[in-house]
């Protein structure tokens, strides 16, 4: 049922033989579902070469050939969704509805991609001289190394990979090692769809060896990454010491601030429902909840019997709304946090525990009476644990939102215009969703500050990272 796992490279899917493996296992059962191989060295040069060959040709393909690429594998993407998020339930964990989901909304990436490459615009600037013309041109950087992680498989892949082709870039993505079936469904979809060898390669292996020897290829120009802080700012400085470009997708810790004014119960169940995506483990989660204190009883009421209510299980079962967190580090992690906000004396209300001898299952937990310097307040939870405090004014909850150095998303319910002015402005953050969710559309761009990031996916921006400029003038 799950499929044969390979490498991509060069237009050629290559088994296990002769290489390393590392068993894949569905977080619900812990069964091996697979045996992924791991790239050798050679494996990589390979796929260095062959991007920097395909390179040569696809940088001046036709917009409109990149174009037709791009549709045709949104299109099969959408057919195979039902097929592809099985699979991802399988290795990743979430329940059937959000893989296919993630599969069918991110389809979208391509789309937008196929649209905006036709848009790649240079520009003309007037000429102090009549006879001198000055044009700025918009080129492609190069082989791009992208590194992808194992909470959105699907999503993440396809966006840095339909930039990068878009943009006229080839490109060596390396997967997540534990949910590899997406990735290489994506590699299906672009084979499929008629991509030249080459142009897209995709790799698996030790995390750690794969990038320093991509990132050190003189003859890859950019690396785009998603996954957590820590990691980021190792790969950006490696990239750094080879001066090569970087786009950073990484950790954040959203503060969700809940005005009195607001429609609370509302609010309440929505960022409920949210915070349980992916069981948690979504970079955007909304993770820090702060609720005005006149607010405070009615949210905590709904929020905790919305959370309480939340039925985990196996992805597969129809009837699951959360599924096993995805490895078993997660699991340590939520106990870890838990321990900590007991130790200084917070109250967990709702769950706390693991709640299965077999698989990877944590309980949806809310915690209350947490200081803001708890581990829970300041590290990325990547789980389903919701710590919910009080707060009494705007000036007062913006600086204890901002207090973090993390600033991905951000999220508030008002019904006051000057609040939800004044919150735009101030949260230091790269999305700020007011009243509903709507951020990781695929017009829209997508990407945090401080240390959450660096570069935007999706919009208009999303080819920003994938071209150099360059100016030329004639006489
Ligand atoms: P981790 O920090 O070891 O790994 C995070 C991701 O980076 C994984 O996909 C991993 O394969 C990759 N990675 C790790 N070291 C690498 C290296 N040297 N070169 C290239 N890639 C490397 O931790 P983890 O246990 O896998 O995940 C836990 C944390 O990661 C979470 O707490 C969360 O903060 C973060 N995370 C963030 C995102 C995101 O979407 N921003 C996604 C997944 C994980």
């Amino acid at each position: 049922m799950y499929p044969e796992l390979s490498l991509y490279i060069n237009g050629e899917f290559l088994g296990i033989e002769g290489r390393r493996h590392q068993d894949v296992v569905n977080p619900a059962t812990e069964e091996v579902v697979g045996r992924l191989p791991l790239a050798t060295r050679e494996d990589l040069d390979t796929a260095v070469e062959a991007a920097h060959r395909a390179f040569l040709t696809w940088r001046d393909s036709s917009p409109l050939e990149r174009s037709a690429i791009l549709r045709k594998v949104a299109e099969l993407a959408r057919q195979r969704a039902p097929e592809i998020g099985r699979n991802m339930t399988i290795d990743q964990g979430k329940p059937l509805h959000e893989a296919v989901g993630e599969v069918t909304v991110c389809a979208e990436h391509a789309d937008w991609h196929a649209e905006e490459a036709r848009r790649i615009y240079g520009r003309v600037i007037p000429s102090r001289n009549p006879n001198v013309r000055q044009l700025v041109l918009r080129q492609p950087v190069g082989v791009c190394a992208a590194f992808t992680p194992w909470n959105f498989p699907f999503n993440q892949a396809i966006r840095k990979i339909s930039a990068a082709l878009g943009a006229g870039c080839t490109i060596i993505l390396k997967g997540p090692e534990e949910t590899p079936s997406a990735v290489l469904a994506i590699a299906q979809l672009f084979h499929d769809a008629g991509l030249p060898p080459g142009c897209l390669n995709i790799v698996f292996g030790v995390p750690a060896e794969v990038s320093a020897h991509l990132i050190a290829s003189p003859l890859v120009q950019k690396i785009s990454f998603t996954g957590s802080t820590a990691v980021g700012k190792q790969l950006a400085a490696l990239a750094g010491s080879h001066m090569k470009r970087i786009t950073m997708e990484l950790g954040g810790h959203s503060p969700a601030i809940v005005f009195d004014d607001a429609d609370v119960d509302t609010a309440a169940e929505m960022l409920a429902n949210y915070k349980l995506r992916n069981a948690g483990q979504v970079c955007v989660s909304p993770s820090r909840f702060f609720v005005q204190r006149g607010a405070y009883d009615r949210f905590l009421r709904r929020f905790t019997d919305v959370i309480g209510a939340v039925r985990v299980g196996n992805g597969i079962d129809s009837s699951t709304q959360m599924g096993p967190l995805a490895n078993q580090r997660r699991v340590a992690a939520m106990e870890g946090l838990i321990a900590d906000s007991k130790a200084r004396g917070g109250k967990v209300v709702v769950g706390g525990t693991r709640c299965s001898d077999t698989g990877h299952f944590f309980a949806p937990s809310v915690v209350i009476d947490i200081s803001d310097d708890s581990m829970l307040m300041t590290c990325e939870p990547f789980g389903p644990v919701a710590p919910v405090v009080a707060f009494d004014d705007l000036d007062e909850v913006l600086a204890r939102a901002n207090k973090l150095t993390y600033g991905l998303s951000s999220y508030v319910f008002t019904e006051s215009a000057k609040t939800a002015h004044a919150v735009s402005t101030r949260l230091e953050a790269g999305m700020v969703n007011i009243n509903h969710f709507g951020s990781a559309l695929a017009e829209t761009p997508f990407g945090g500050i401080k240390d959450s990031g660096i570069g935007s996916e999706g919009g208009t921006e999303t080819f920003d990272g994938y071209l150099v400029t360059k100016f030329v003038t004639q006489v």
